[in-house]
């Protein structure tokens, strides 16, 4: 018999290769934008369209290549970065098994155009397919340019696999960040579509962190630092009172790589044991350093998974580094970041019991409702209509009302502290507890309070439904039908009554009785566009997701006078809630000041 075994064309063998390295379009942004890193340069431009099944272009100043490495570059196991297998375990650049572009190109079409400082002219080559179509001279900017397109044009599974552009530009996002995270030393620039979403200037690790996810940052981190003979760790902890739901904002890095370790990760939930509540995660940033001997980066293609040799230990190290930093905050806030604002106040503790104030409500009276409340069962005093009095009324209405209150608080053993109770630049509602003050966003409060209602009665599945007087009808996109249909049933549940009518709309005959029946279209559409982001087991999450946007919509405004009814109504709904202290999104709803608080910051 003659020998069967053939050695596979390039070809075949890097497309295998690929299907390891290039999962879809953030993992070419990776390579990319880490190869750009790796060729020394201080700007870096990634422009996607279509969520990279389009377009993906890396623009960088980097070194550039001559000639025969341009081309040599997309050859397998083709890398400037080590020449022998010992170099593996000393490794500190970014990439090393010189398969990236070689993947990229087997998958797509590629155009490099490339040029080192000493040159004068540049190199364009087109590669489709691991074949090089084109290759000739070009004068061009000194650095490298990748443009990536039509990914997986060859292999349709592939490109079926993808999920929706969303998704997929969540996972570039999620890259992106981690690589301008990773150096701060560069300056990034992101567009998408054209649409510039993020220009990060040279900075240091805490302007990047602000630059990527907002100033509001400023005062929600504590840094951590901590040197030991194995390790080195530095960075960024979230404050625990400012964990979300979401998770997302985890971030480590080992040697300036981003990593996933559930075990590291679960070294660091564990520090904030019983500090958050269940279901939170703590934001982190944290830079491990460690001595590339000491782990093995190679075990995973895509190296977002390393071994380390002493596990173990690096667990209780990062635990108590960690609760270091938390300890440090708690003593004193931060004063880390040069963009201090001038007035600094502290946070409530974590898990520091909030007591409700213990107010008596009339439970018919609605305070959000446009009509004027006529009966009054429970006060006694005249009420007057927030929006039509004057700011002589208001004063006037302050004024009994306090009085009002005070008489009552006799007759109803109500304790002093409860009749202290007014509204901060029709925003806040600013009340004394007994242990200090808490303050309240009303607008966040009421989502809160409203989320949970409306919630409970999808779950009960006890909604109602108001019939508009004249049929609304919808024009939608075809993705939108798409998830109209998978969402059919639970919209009719929630009280839309709706029929299709025609390819591309329907017809709105009811609606929630929350909604009203003002802007429900919008809302509508809303409601759809919520299901789309969340599209994996909408059916299960859809109750939460309508419950969150009719929260979202129809919360009391941030710039609404509410009376002092009003405000107390809110108050006892908030605290009635199951979880008063956040909105469904995971911002909070009050801060408490404990009179030590205060002390504090006056002495
Ligand atoms: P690796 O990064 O693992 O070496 P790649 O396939 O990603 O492998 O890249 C192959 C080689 O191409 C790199 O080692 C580098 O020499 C060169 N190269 C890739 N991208 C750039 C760039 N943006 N600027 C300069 N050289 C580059
Ligand atoms: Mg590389």
């Amino acid at each position: 018999m003659a020998d069967i075994i053939k050695l596979l064309p390039d070809s075949v063998a890097n497309q295998i290769a690929a299907g390891e390295v290039v999962q879809r379009p953030a993992s070419v942004v990776k390579e990319l934008l880490e190869n750009s890193v790796d060729a020394g340069a201080t700007e870096i431009s990634l422009n996607v369209i279509d969520a990279g099944r389009t377009l993906l272009q890396v623009i960088d100043n980097g070194c550039g290549m001559s000639t025969t490495d341009a081309r040599l570059s997309f050859e397998r196991h083709a890398t400037s970065k080590i020449s022998k297998a010992q170099d593996l375990f000393q490794i500190r650049s970014k990439g090393f098994r010189g398969e990236a572009l070689a993947s990229i190109a087997a998958v797509a079409h590629v155009a490099l155009k490339t040029k080192r400082r000493e040159d004068e002219l540049g190199t364009y080559i087109i590669n489709e397919g691991s074949k090089v179509t084109t290759q000739e001279p070009v004068s061009c900017a000194n650095g490298t340019s990748f443009s990536v397109k039509n990914l997986f044009y060859n292999i349709p599974a592939r490109r079926n696999f993808l999920k929706s552009n969303n998704v997929e530009w969540k996972h570039i996002l999620e890259e992106f960040e981690r690589v301008a995270l990773t150096h701060p030393e560069v300056g990034f620039e992101l567009t998408h579509n054209a649409e510039q979403i993020f220009k990060l200037p040279i900075s240091n690790l805490k302007l990047r962190i602000l630059n990527l996810f907002g100033d509001k940052y400023n005062n929600r981190l504590v840094p951590i630092d901590e040197s030991t003979s194995i390790v080195t760790l530095k960075g960024y902890i979230g404050k625990p009172e400012y964990a979300k739901k979401k998770r997302g904002e985890q971030f480590f890095f080992v040697n300036n790589r981003f990593i996933k370790n559930n075990y590291l990760h679960h070294a660091i939930n564990s520090a904030f044991h019983q500090l958050i509540e269940k279901n939170y995660h703590p934001s982190y940033f944290i830079y491990m350093d460690i001595d590339p001997s000491r782990i093995d980066v190679n075990i995973h293609p895509t190296k977002t998974e390393i071994k380390f040799d002493d596990e173990k230990a690096i667990y209780s190290i990062l635990t108590s580094a960690v609760r270091q930093a938390i300890g440090k905050h708690n003593i004193a806030p931060s004063i880390d970041f040069e963009q201090e604002t001038s007035f600094n106040v502290l946070p409530p503790k974590a898990h520091q019991e909030v007591k409700a104030p213990n107010i008596r409500v009339n439970k018919n009276y609605n305070p959000f409702s446009e009509i004027k409340q006529t009966q009054n069962t429970d006060f006694t005093f005249d009420e007057f209509d927030s929006e039509e009095e004057s700011e002589l009324i208001f004063h006037k209405e302050d004024e009994q009302q306090a009085i009002t209150f005070e008489s009552k608080s006799e007759n109803q053993e109500l304790s002093d502290s409860n009749t202290k109770l007014f509204q901060l630049h029709q925003r806040y509602i600013v009340s004394q507890i007994k242990s200090g003050v808490i303050i309240v966003d009303q607008r966040q409060a009421h989502k809160r309070i409203l989320f949970e209602k409306i919630l409970k009665r999808l779950n009960r599945q006890s909604t109602v439904s108001q019939q508009l007087i004249f049929p609304l009808t919808i024009e939608l996109s075809a993705t939108d039908i798409v998830m109209l249909k998978e969402i059919w049933d639970s919209l009719r549940t929630l009280g839309f009554d709706i029929e299709q009518f025609g390819k591309n709309s329907v017809v709105v005959n009811g609606v929630p009785y929350e909604v009203g029946t003002e802007n429900c279209d919008v809302l509508f559409k809303e409601i759809i566009h919520q299901a789309k982001q969340n599209s994996n087991n909408i059916n299960q999450k859809f109750n939460e997701i309508a419950a969150k946007t009719l929260a979202n919509n129809d919360a009391v405004s941030k710039n609404k006078k509410l009376t002092f009814d009003e405000m107390e109504h809110l108050l006892s709904e908030l605290f009635a809630c199951e979880n008063p202290y956040y909105t469904p999104n995971g911002k909070p709803t009050l801060k408490q000041f404990t009179t030590e608080d205060l002390n504090k910051m006056f002495d």
